[in-house]
């Protein structure tokens, strides 16, 4: 019996450490990923330079070895429910009994964007620790970057507050600019909530333009739908995470966004053998958000259910929370909390941010390596 697991999502990190029992049933524990986990509560303070880009990751290889699971570095490039195969990028295949996917999101431009623009996106965090480089680059040469953020939702009004907070790092100007179509900055939220965030965001002399559709992005400027172009030096794409392409698997059931649609046990609703969690599922039973603590809380859920496949046992129940503390890192050293559509900006906010932050790494890590996470600001030349 071969369980493969696509993708070191939060959820799969718990089912890699707790996996030991699928073993112990007569399993075979596969991981699929490319060899690093990043955490995307830190990817705004890595990018402000809080935190060293080590802080946000872990080592899958690592973990999948002290925990008897058998780890393949690569990304999946698609899978055959019908045949219970996944196909691999480089072309090989890999036959699975049951698939567990983990793939979480990405950001995809809603709009042309040209060739050879320098342009990031929100997720893969990865190319978070592109921008950051890129903007001190620019800062090494004395220049003073113009970024435009695009998205005005949670991930943008944290990174380019986090943008600015390089910039007073190096004490280097910075001119950021921040569009979103919607009225109001992260709009999803009570109005008090915006007019916080958006006086914050003033505070750090970003300029925040709402009601402002962006129409394209060229190669040097980005094409509004007022007829006016901005130049650029950066883009910053956050315009909202979509569900991981790879988890359209072919004759399975998505909801619009293209999220794999699980029930309450995690299972696709159309096929027993798949299961998914966080980003790359839709709850179809009981729709969330695309938010972290999803595929954190599913993760012990999935890891019993997995058990329960393989002896045949009952499964529980996912029932995720009707609410959630978030916290925004604003790289000055607060953060902006919002609880029940509350919200308090101060250090404390920022203080429990890191404390869950740590822990949650620290859970992992500390399984494969005695490092802690660092407490120091990364303070290096941005040459
Ligand atoms: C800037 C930013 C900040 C955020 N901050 C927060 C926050 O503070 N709190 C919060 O709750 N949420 C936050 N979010 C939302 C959060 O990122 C997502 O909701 C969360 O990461 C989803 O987790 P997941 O477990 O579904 O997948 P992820 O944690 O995204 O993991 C998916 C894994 O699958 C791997 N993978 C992807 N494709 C393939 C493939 N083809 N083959 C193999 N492996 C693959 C990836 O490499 C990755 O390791 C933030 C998002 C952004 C963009």
């Amino acid at each position: 019996m071969r369980i493969v697991l696509g993708g070191l999502g939060h959820g799969h990190l718990h089912v890699v450490a707790h996996a030991r029992k699928l073993l112990d049933a007569g399993a075979e524990v596969v991981l699929i990923d490319d060899g690093v986990f990043r955490y995307s509560s830190l990817a705004a303070g890595i990018l402000g330079g809080r935190y060293a880009v080590e802080d946000g990751m872990l080592d899958s290889r690592a973990l999948a070895a002290c925990c008897g699971v058998r780890h393949v570095p690569a990304n999946i490039g698609g899978i055959d429910p019908s045949a219970r195969r996944v196909r691999l990028e480089d072309g090989s295949e890999l036959s699975y009994d049951i698939i567990s996917l983990n793939l979480g999101s990405t950001v995809v431009a809603p709009f042309a964007v040209a060739d050879g623009a320098s342009v990031f996106h929100a997720k893969p965090l990865l190319q978070l620790t592109g921008l950051r480089d890129a903007l001190r680059a620019m800062i090494g040469a004395r220049q003073t970057p113009r970024l435009i953020v695009v998205g005005g939702g949670h991930s943008g009004c944290e990174l380019a507050a986090n943008a600015a907070a390089l910039g007073r790092r190096y004490g280097a100007a910075m001119d950021i600019t921040l569009i979103a179509p919607e009225d109001r900055v992260m709009a999803d939220a009570p109005a008090p909530v915006s007019e916080g965030m958006a006086a914050i965001l003033h505070g750090f002399g970003i300029t925040v333009r709402t009601s402002l559709r962006c129409e394209s992005v060229e190669s040097e400027t980005v094409r509004l739908a007022d007829g006016a172009s901005l130049p650029f030096d950066h883009v910053l794409l956050a315009t909202g995470l979509k569900p991981s392409p790879v988890a359209h698997l072919p004759g399975l059931d998505f909801d619009a966004a293209g999220g794999l649609c699980v029930r309450a046990t995690l299972q696709s609703v159309a096929d027993d053998k798949v299961f998914a969690i966080g980003d790359c599922a839709h709850l179809a039973y009981d729709p969330r958000p695309n938010v972290g603590v999803f595929g954190v809380r599913a993760g012990p859920v999935l890891a019993h259910n997995l058990l329960a496949a393989i002896r045949g046992e009952t499964m529980r129940i996912y029932e995720p929370q009707k609410h959630w503390f978030a916290a925004l890192n604003l790289g000055d050293g607060t953060g902006f909390g919002l609880w029940r559509g509350h919200h308090w900006h101060g250090r404390l906010p920022l203080f429990l941010k890191e404390r869950i932050d740590k822990r949650f790494m620290q859970r992992y890590r500390r399984l494969y390596s005695r490092r802690p996470v660092r407490k120091t600001p990364e303070l290096v030349s941005p040459q």
